[in-house]
């Protein structure tokens, strides 16, 4: 193929950006359709127009080459599974009956055929639709979303590159069809799916592609050898395929490792690299395996990933060392832009001093032009952004917000002993039984309770002045009233407040602590058209007063019985929200659990002899490669304890995750030095007891005996099962019985037989332990 010469100038491009339009249309068009309020041809006509104001805002901004094939009506990974005709069986008719209404019955399922599964996208909050393969998987090219997309942008005018999951990362994102052994790798369905996605580049080059973007995002992540040959036969095969487009193999996330060495000797015609964060390792790398001779590279080096305004002269000094490596320099942010919300000139609410340090993707997008044009014409071109950003980023330095000197003197003051509960668990477990005087297999639940209609209206109601907080507040405690009488009714033996006064387990805290920002349309897309407004942790964490003590207090006030405060974990603090890039996370990590560790001292004081603090992203929130793990497990439990041990030995700590497969953070877990852990392990039939058993963990354990995700009511005996399984695993004092995680997406017609049942099967299962008394019984 004919190269372009070294003199090409850098160009601005991004891989993908925010769907949802500045108001989001695309939710609105989307759902309208699905209720049956408009038709096909006017959602169509819409998301036409959303790409169209996309594609002309990039280029008014100064993005040379403009994505298409990001764009999509619910997934990106569902619209590649029907590119390449991987429809599982129980959807081809609908598929084959209706384009459209087969592709949303893949994403949500209808009455007959469930739909896709749904997970999360690497370590994004993003969630994919997991694809379904297996030996009988035949592939077929279906090039038409990409083909039109590709033609509408060309048509109005701009140089488009298409965008494609590529074939590797396709595969191991996918898993095992209905039917297919459970042990079947569709990796090995590489050589089928090569040719299809031959096709399909064949298509877009005869439409007129010159280069063709394939993400690989999964060689972030540590790979064994069957994957890096297969990638290496992957883009060797595609590379020289006689009649294609350029090839742009795209990583971000984290580092390539050794995926790099693989990549550079195949005859692709570039790569587009990620250079910020963990996979700011990328640089050396590069410079180690000799650059990309011959080769195009685009350089992410605007984080595509958080809000934050870019060091643009960081950036530029990666870039000048970049020019050195390649033939050819474009400047890119790391990632497509659909992980962070669209535009920070929309947040009027925003202090402006503070509103300045955001980047949300217009503003990355202007930064990576500005980045291109400063390589291409010299950096006095682009001199009065380089002040502008200089004295934003200095502003945010010398900002009081981000240096709180109290909150920065009791970091610095916190030694190894505040980390650890003075005794040992033995000792405490005495303590804390001679206190609480529960039963063997004592039941709780997670903590919240159904979120109501009549809940939300009068939030919604306070929020437009409707009705004031008096009013609002004798609704919630009248919700307070009636979760605590029914758990008393159902006999549970440690009982929760439910949570009614929050809508959210990070935002409600994020509202009462110093360093976090609300924005207004910070919408950013979680999956299909659900959207969330992640809070902002722009500042030094601190707290101001109690967040939780009054509802807890006053469920307290109504029962004889123990009720569990509920607080959420450092981790999950930071996890579900966007943080600040000008400190390592543990630093913000310990910010947070200190102001956590006030308001459990304060609870603890107001006499709640049980505290929960859920840690459920505490999984979510690991590295993708395997070595940065362990640096990551240690700051996080230690933040967790800082948060959780400063209380006396007969106080209780509790801690929740919500995943079944935790094999690999076990030692992580046992780390926590929680004195009850409550998991998920319903649905997977009690394998984490087990595990945990194995394990030899030594302390409480309250594996989910009621699968809450699901609108079933589980029958007794079913219960009985489950418990009966987990009382072999874990010795029936050490053992709780509660449900799989908190119960505020149920409703109460379902929570109350689920629990009644779930607190008298425990009563049944106290009567067969060993040595059981009719005391016990009790
Ligand atoms: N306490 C929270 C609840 O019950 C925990 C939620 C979670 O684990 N995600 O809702
Ligand atoms: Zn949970």
């Amino acid at each position: 193929m004919d190269r372009r010469p070294a003199t090409v100038p850098p160009l601005a491009t991004v891989y993908g950006y925010p769907r949802q339009g500045p108001r989001r249309e695309l939710k609105k068009a989307i759902e309208g359709y699905w209720a049956g309020r408009h038709t096909a041809e006017t959602l169509h006509t819409t998301a036409a127009e959303l790409r169209r104001d996309t594609w002309r805002t990039l280029t008014e901004a100064g993005i040379d080459e403009v994505p298409t094939g990001d764009f999509s009506l619910y997934d990106h990974v569902l619209d590649t599974a029907v590119m390449v005709g991987a429809i599982p069986a129980r959807h081809r008719a609908a598929c084959d009956t209706d384009r459209l209404d087969g592709y949303f019955a893949m994403a949500r399922g209808t009455q007959d055929a469930p739909p896709l599964e749904m997970t999360k996208w690497f370590d994004t909050n993003y969630h994919y639709l997991v694809p379904e393969l297996g030996p009988d998987t035949i592939f077929t090219a279906d090039s038409a979303k990409q083909l039109a997309e590709f033609r509408e942008a060309t048509a109005l005018g701009y140089t488009a590159r298409p965008v494609l999951v590529g074939p590797v990362t396709f595969l191991l994102l996918a898993k095992p069809a209905d039917g297919a052994p459970a042990d079947f790798q569709p990796l090995t369905l590489l050589d089928r799916l090569l040719p299809v996605y031959a096709e399909v580049l064949a298509d877009l080059r005869a439409a007129g592609a010159e280069w063709v973007q394939l993400d690989e995002p999964a060689l972030a992540q540590d790979q064994p050898p069957a994957v890096l040959s297969a990638l290496r036969r992957t883009y060797g095969d595609l590379g020289i395929l006689a009649d294609r487009p350029r090839l742009l193999v795209a990583s971000y996330f984290d580092r390539l490792g050794d995926a790099l060495p693989v990549l550079a000797q195949t005859p692709v015609d570039g790569l587009a690299m990620d250079f910020t964060g963990p996979a700011a390792a990328n640089l050396d790398a590069l410079a180690a395996v000799g650059g990309l001779p011959g080769k195009r590279l685009v350089a992410g080096v605007v984080d595509g990933r958080n809000v934050w305004l870019s060091d643009l002269g960081k950036a530029l000094a990666t870039l000048a060392t970049l020019l050195g490596l390649a033939d050819r320099v474009d400047v890119a942010p790391s990632c497509s832009l659909l992980h962070v919300p669209l535009d920070a000139t929309a947040e009027r609410d925003l202090d402006p001093q503070v509103a300045r340090w955001l980047a949300f993707a217009r503003q990355k997008t202007d930064e990576v032009a500005t980045l291109a044009r400063g390589l291409a014409e010299g950096v006095d071109a682009i001199a009065p952004q380089l002040a502008a950003n200089r004295a934003a980023l200095a502003s945010r330095t010398a900002s009081a917000l981000t240096h709180d000197p109290a909150v920065r003197a009791r970091c610095t003051a916190v030694a190894d002993r505040d980390t650890r509960r003075p005794q040992p668990y033995a000792e405490r477990a005495v303590a804390q039984q001679a206190r609480l005087g529960l039963p063997d297999l004592p039941t709780t639940t997670i903590g919240s309770f159904p979120q109501t209609p009549e809940l939300r209206t009068a939030r919604a109601d306070l929020r437009t002045g409707r009705i004031d907080q008096a009013a609002y507040e004798e609704r919630i405690a009248a919700e307070i009233r009636d979760t605590v009488t029914f758990q008393e009714k159902a006999g549970l033996d440690v009982l929760v407040h439910g949570e009614p006064e929050r809508n959210d387990m990070v935002q409600y805290f994020a509202e009462q602590l110093t360093g976090y920002l609300a924005t207004r349309h910070g919408w950013v897309q979680s999956y299909g058209t659900r959207y969330v407004r992640p809070p902002i942790l722009a500042g030094d964490v601190s707290r101001t007063e109690p967040m939780t003590l009054r509802w807890t207090g006053y469920a307290q006030s109504l029962t004889g019985r123990p009720v569990k405060g509920m607080l959420t974990g450092p981790v999950t603090m930071l996890a579900w929200s966007f943080v600040r890039d000008d400190q390592p996370l543990a630093d913000t990590a310990r910010q947070v659990a200190l102001a956590l560790r006030d308001e459990v001292g304060d609870l603890e004081s107001a006499g709640t002899a049980v505290i929960q603090v859920d840690e459920p992203a505490l999984r979510e929130t690991l590295p993708l490669r395997t070595a940065d793990r362990s640096g990551y497990l240690a700051w996080a439990t230690e933040a967790f304890r800082l948060a959780t041990s400063g209380v006396r030995a007969d106080t209780q700590i509790h801690t929740h995750m919500c995943y079944a497969e935790f094999g690999d953070i076990l030692a992580a877990i046992e780390e926590l030095d929680a004195d009850v852990i409550s998991l998920e392990a319903a649905r997977s039939g009690m394998r984490i007891a087990d595990e945990l058993a194995a394990a030899g963990y030594p302390r409480e354990v309250g594996p989910g005996v009621y699968d809450i995700h699901s609108p079933r009511i589980p029958a007794e005996d079913e219960l009985a099962d489950l418990i009966a399984r987990a009382v072999r695993a874990v010795p029936g004092r050490r053992l709780w019985i509660n449900p799989d995680c908190g119960l505020k997406t149920r409703g109460w017609q379902e929570v109350r037989p689920a629990l009644e049942r779930m607190a008298e099967a425990a009563r049944r299962a106290r009567g067969d332990l060993p040595g059981a008394s009719a005391e016990a019984v009790g």
